[in-house]
């Protein structure tokens, strides 16, 4: 067993004792086979000494038993390690940023305690996935549609924690964005409600998010600064339809104008989380096709070369998919609007319509639909990125290290970011996956993300190598600007370290805030570089 560090057997012993009389003796998982469950499966430490595993892992039902058992965390000085459903692969996992952490582990917590279908919102413990809330509102035939990242299995909570997303309209993908109101149980042990939370007999706790004073939600995501049971989040009435419609147009210097009026639409929320794609580039987010890792042989091409290069081709430069929801009538004369606006904008520009789906789609219909989550469905089909079949993939990886740079959402941002990642791969000895026609992704929708996935293994030697990647690219990208928005433990304080501003203002404000609330450092240690006072310095 992993002990947490600075803490004698004797102490570690009467703490589980402690949590155990909290939350029930079988609540609390101390053999190694139990708390292996924890492990991050996509660690890039995998059985190295470095990998953050937990000491023991406690699951709490109710918040008092939460309450109790940051008291004896406190007591005992035992570093705990909250999660909700602990789904958080290529951010983490299930495993805490300091190695020896307890996990408090709130998948019990799932009760769904309201949805309200006229006024829009749930409230919901922390242990309640995506697929319990569909189903709840499903069952019922609710009049409200969730926004679902592509895994279903998380949760609305711990994925808004970290910042996560989804792909209807711009404020109910932002995750966090659409929360209204929080509870939260503080490092030692008190309990608050934000917003209209904190008002007795208020009616608004999900409607209005503010209250009076200060608002300090933002402060319990990617931080230590609390334990989050319960919180709310607006829905999107189910529209009453679905239509999605391609647009492509014909030359590389073409993305520029094509971005622009994407974000016209998306700015006025009449579209979802837009696709960007070239027919002439490669898969989605994959290597450059085997004709133009052709024309890259000797470095990056030229504009004229690449316009050349579109030309042979004798197919589109780029792609986007927009998606409408909303009653039929105005999906229809939105699509419309698109095509006479790109027409205008972009010569050449060419339209194909998609699908009009009536909504909610059939339960008898959802297998069938090939895009789940744009539908509000949960899914996991989005694992089949990373293929583990021997038979498809001759090397496959066992996980992998998400590096997602936030950029202005410009073309030649995506241009000058696609080329950094290219060169930096190059210089480290990979073979590129970056191009001219490489697409940036929208989740965020007032920037772009120009991504790069780094595989991880269960061998140490090849995570060696994606570690010293992933952390030029970390490098290289900071140097141009671009911060990535969510990392896991591995590169939290190196990530933390480019958001530096004065001196590490933001840190050291970070730091002041841990200092106040969580005197003897309980929760998360470590979590985004806050470390408490008596480990600051130390670099994971
Ligand atoms: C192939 C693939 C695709 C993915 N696609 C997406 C996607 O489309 N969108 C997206 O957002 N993510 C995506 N992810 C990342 C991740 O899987 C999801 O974000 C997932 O929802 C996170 O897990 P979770 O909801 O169980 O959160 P958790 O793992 O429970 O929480 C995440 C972290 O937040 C903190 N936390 C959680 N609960 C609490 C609490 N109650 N109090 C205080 N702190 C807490 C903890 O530090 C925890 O580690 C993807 C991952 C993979 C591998």
């Amino acid at each position: 067993m992993v002990l947490p560090p600075n803490v004698s057997e004797a102490d570690f012993n009467a703490a589980l004792n402690e949590f155990r009389l909290a939350v029930g003796e079988s609540w609390v998982f101390t053999s190694d086979e139990d708390v292996a469950l924890y492990r991050d499966s996509y660690s890039i430490y995998w059985g190295e000494p470095e990998e953050r595993v937990a000491s023991a892992a406690v699951a709490p039902t109710k918040v008092e038993e939460v309450q109790q058992v940051v008291r004896t965390a406190n007591k005992y000085r035992i570093p705990l390690y909250p999660i909700s459903t602990g789904r958080n692969l290529t951010y983490g996992g299930s495993a805490p940023t300091m190695r020896g952490s307890v996990v408090v582990d709130l998948k019990r917590m799932n009760r769904i305690l309201n949805v309200d279908e006229k006024r829009g919102f749930a409230l919901v413990e922390p242990g309640v996935s995506y697929f319990d809330l569909y189903n709840y509102v499903r069952e019922r035939n609710l009049k409200v549609m969730i926004d679902v990242p592509d895994p279903g299995w998380g949760s609305p909570v711990g994925n808004s924690l970290d910042h996560g997303v989804g792909y209807t309209t711009a404020h109910y993908r932002d995750h966090f964005g659409s929360h209204c109101g929080m509870e939260v149980v503080t490092p030692e042990g008190d309990l608050v409600r934000t917003g209209m939370g904190a008002l007795p007999n208020s009616e608004t706790w999900q409607e209005y998010r503010y209250g009076a004073g200060p608002y300090i939600d933002g402060l319990f995501t990617q931080s230590n600064f609390g334990i989050v049971t319960k919180m709310g989040f607006w829905l999107m009435p189910m529209p009453e339809s679905y239509l999605n419609g391609t647009i492509t147009v014909p030359r590389y210097q073409d993305f520029e104008p094509l971005v622009e009026e994407v974000s016209y639409f998306e700015d006025l929320g009449l579209i979802g989380m837009p696709q960007y794609g070239s027919p002439v580039g490669g898969g989605f987010m994959g290597p450059p096709s085997p004709a133009l890792a052709a024309l890259m042989q000797n470095g990056w091409p030229t504009v004229d070369a690449l316009e050349n290069y579109v030309a042979t081709q004798k197919r589109p430069a780029w792609s986007v998919e927009l998606n409408f929801y909303g009653p039929e009538e105005t999906v229809r004369a939105n699509w419309q609007a698109a095509k006479r606006r790109f027409a205008k904008a972009i010569p050449g520009a060419a339209f194909q319509d998609g699908q009009l789906l009536a909504m909610p789609i059939p339960k008898e219909r959802e297998a069938a639909q090939a895009d789940k989550p744009r539908l509000g469905i949960p899914a996991l089909e989005i694992f089949m990125m990373v293929a583990r079949n021997p038979a498809t993939n001759a090397d496959p990886a066992d996980g992998h290290a998400d590096f997602f740079a936030y950029v202005p959402r410009k073309a030649s941002a995506v241009w000058d970011a696609s080329r950094v990642m290219y060169e930096t791969y190059r210089e480290m000895g990979a073979p590129p996956i970056h191009h001219p026609f490489f697409t940036p992704i929208n989740y965020y929708s007032r920037c772009f993300i120009v991504a790069t996935v780094v595989p991880t293994y269960r061998n140490a030697a090849k995570n060696a190598r994606s570690r010293e990647l992933f952390a030029k690219v970390m490098d290289r990208c900071a140097e141009h600007g671009w911060g990535c928005y969510r990392t896991s433990p591995a590169f939290q304080d190196r990530l933390m370290s480019k958001y530096s501003f004065n001196n590490n203002a933001l840190l050291r404000f970070h730091q002041k805030i841990k200092d106040g609330i969580d005197p003897n450092g309980i929760i998360s240690p470590g979590r985004y570089g806050i470390w408490p006072a008596n480990m600051r310095g130390r670099r994971a």
